[in-house]
């Protein structure tokens, strides 16, 4: 970007400076970052492009955060800690205002999960922000899609379909009182990135993914990926009271298989842990629930009471249709 570009980032983004590791933050050539001791590196980047990953007039505010969060949550989703974060930042034209918002939302998160801006590029074009986030694991502790084993149990997170709900309500195809609204809306808006119980799980359990697709789309890669398949039951399924009051069991059933955003971890822990995963859940420390095993096969097969049930929409199209 022309003129104003280093005034511009010195203003907005140079913020962050006390994270560990920064040899040298924003203002060089490089970002400089030293990695803890022992540790891999864990990188993850997303793009929003304004249009279709959002609305061009979208609160900024917003913006930031959401995309600062689906991010960390990929982190989570690693059992890697946050870092560092790398920004890229596309504009038809620096709006003050937008900029200000924009920087309010993005270090409301990064202060709250300890991130450390460290670099980017600022440059002309159609709305876009992509963001990569670093964070760092123990390479024997990272929460692979690929280490399910078949006789672990599958466990998913807080509970699942607010988020599709949210879009629900956004798009007016549902209507909800004042509480419910807030309460979606922040579920879709300020998703809780799960790194708490990632560091929980430490030890604990060796594979993970994030519900961004949808329950049934993102277990399948994990099935994918280890070469299993997975049995969940529908009635176990962890669902919001709020969602229970303002929709039919059908609907429900539909935005908790197949309705992304999310953000939860859905994870596997093998017999032998599964006395340390209860005692966390028991203590109150883990919001967490056991929704069925990993089999044999491929694919996930859903049971309502001990019957096949066959959900009406699975996710998306990489996911694996023969269960
Ligand atoms: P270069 O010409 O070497 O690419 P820039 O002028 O693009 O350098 O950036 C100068 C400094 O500002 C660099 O440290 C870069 O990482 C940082 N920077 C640029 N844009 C952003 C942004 N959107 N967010 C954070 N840091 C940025
Ligand atoms: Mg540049």
């Amino acid at each position: 970007m022309a003129l104003g570009e280093f005034e511009l980032i010195k203003r907005y983004f140079y913020q962050s400076a006390r994270a560990f590791g920064v040899q040298m933050g924003i203002g060089d050539d490089c970002a400089l970052l030293q990695a803890p001791e022992g540790k891999v590196i864990a990188v993850s980047m997303d793009t929003l492009v304004g249009g279709i990953h959002f609305p061009r007039n979208a609160d900024p505010e917003l913006i930031a955060e959401r995309a600062l969060r689906v991010n960390l949550s990929d982190l989570a989703a690693m059992g890697a800690e946050p870092l560092w974060f790398t920004l890229g930042l596309t504009m038809p034209k620096v709006d003050e205002r937008w900029m200000e918002g924009f920087a309010r939302g993005l270090f409301t998160v990064a202060d709250e999960y300890n991130i450390a801006l460290v670099g980017g590029d600022t440059t002309r074009g159609p709305l876009a922000i992509t963001i990569q986030v670093h964070g760092a694991v123990e390479s024997d502790h990272a929460l692979m899609r690929a280490n399910a084993r078949v006789g672990d149990l599958i466990y998913v997170t807080g509970n699942v379909g607010d988020a599709a709900a949210a879009l629900a309500v956004i798009r007016q195809e549902l209507t909800v009182g004042k509480s419910a609204f807030n309460y979606f809306m922040s579920h879709y808006y300020r998703p809780q990135p799960r790194l708490k119980e990632a560091k929980m799980l430490r030890g604990i359990s060796q594979c993970a993914i994030d519900v961004s697709d949808g329950l049934l789309a993102d277990l399948g890669h994990i099935c994918e990926e280890s070469g299993v398949g997975a049995k969940i039951d529908l009635e176990r399924i962890p669902v919001s009271t709020a969602l229970n009051k303002v929709a039919e069991a059908e609907q429900i059933a539909d935005w908790a298989l197949a309705g992304g955003d999310d953000y939860q971890l859905c994870f596997t822990v093998s017999p032998d842990k599964l006395g340390q995963v209860q005692a966390l859940i028991d203590a109150g420390k883990l919001h967490a629930n056991a929704i069925g095993e990993i089999v044999k096969g491929s694919g996930v097969e859903v049971l309502l009471e001990g019957e096949v049930f066959e959900p009406k929409r699975r996710g998306y199209n990489h996911f694996d249709t023969d269960a």
